[in-house]
């Protein structure tokens, strides 16, 4: 297992219920990085829902943006979530926004409209510890097109909602609201064994 503590992005947006997901998960101390020293310590990182202009325009203005690509690119696992996953999106279909680029998918942001701004239906995962879970979806992100490299987890009406690429995890919806938080358990044994 990886001995350094687990990270949440705290800069914006859900990061205190991923915190918390993240101690109910067994990490046994969580980081909320706020600044570009913090990077160094971290053994694994959480990029919260919330809102991905605002957090890729921060994590700009305080000098990390730069320095978190290089630790994704070297291998750092990173699990982003709704707004986190646009974030580490390459494509963002009709957008120039800052983005992170290292998931090879395309996304549309708030993509069910604003009939059904969000909703809660149960997602089936090829995930044998985390089985069948309730979806939670905010203002969700669709993915629109994965690359070849891009392992799809999990579906929603033949939409992918949680993927996989190397050391790179992404969800459109918000695992961090589910008790016993079997997402983030999943996601520190990956990051434990150096995925
Ligand atoms: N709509 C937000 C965005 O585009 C994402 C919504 C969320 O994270 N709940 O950044």
């Amino acid at each position: 297992m990886s001995m350094r503590p687990a990270g949440v992005l705290a800069l914006q947006g859900d990061y205190e219920a991923h915190a918390k997901a993240l101690l109910a998960a067994g990490a046994s101390r969580v980081i909320e990085v706020r600044r570009l020293d913090q990077l160094d310590e971290i053994g694994s990182l959480v990029i919260p829902g919330g809102e991905s202009t605002v957090m890729g325009m921060l994590l700009d203005r305080f000098g990390m943006f730069d320095a978190l690509r290089n630790r994704i690119e070297q291998g750092l696992p990173v699990f982003g979530t709704c707004a986190g996953l646009i974030l580490l999106a390459r494509r963002i279909e009709g957008s120039d926004q800052t983005r992170l680029g290292v998931l090879d998918v395309t996304v549309r942001r708030n993509a069910y409209g604003r009939q059904v701004d969000s909703f809660h239906t149960d997602i089936t995962t090829d995930i044998p510890e985390v089985s069948t879970i309730d979806g939670i979806f905010i203002r969700a992100p669709r993915i629109l097109e994965t690359g070849p490299g891009v392992q799809v987890l999990a579906r929603y009406h033949g939409d992918p909602v949680l993927v996989r690429e190397g050391n790179v995890t992404a969800a459109t919806f918000h695992p961090e609201l589910l008790p016993g938080a079997p997402v983030h358990r999943w996601f520190l044994s990956l990051a434990g064994a150096g995925a």
